[in-house]
């Protein structure tokens, strides 16, 4: 194959071309799960399944022994808002936004 410096930009531009295009999709379906997770309903603290897992908004307000000071929605494992989001949704409430601020006793420690 020859490696002239037009062949040479032209299988730049393939590879640009690819890798964008590989890029869309996945974009989408970041903008997609945005756009999802700002139409979700937020968690009531009244939900039953929030009360079985001592769910509270401000986790400072807390009344569970069982929570460290540090453990926050926000550093949860199971969080999956941004960081920049006040609400974000969360593995063990599915369908339903979870404040960053709050607290569960499903809290396990991020990583990272
Ligand atoms: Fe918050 Fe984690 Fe409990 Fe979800 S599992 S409500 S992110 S502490």
């Amino acid at each position: 194959m020859s490696d002239k410096p037009f062949d040479r930009s032209r299988r730049n531009l393939l590879r640009a071309g690819i890798a964008t295009a590989a890029a869309l999709p996945l974009g989408s379906l970041v903008l997609d799960g945005r756009a999802r997770a700002a139409d979700m309903p937020k968690l009531s603290e009244d939900d039953p399944q929030a009360q079985a897992l001592n769910y509270v908004h401000d986790a400072a307000k807390s009344q569970s022994s069982a929570r460290q000071k540090d453990a926050f929605c926000h550093n949860c494992m199971h969080f999956k808002g941004g960081p920049n989001d006040q609400w974000g949704p969360c593995n063990i409430f599915p369908g339903k936004l979870v404040n960053r601020d709050g607290w569960c006793s499903a809290w396990a420690k991020a990583s990272g």
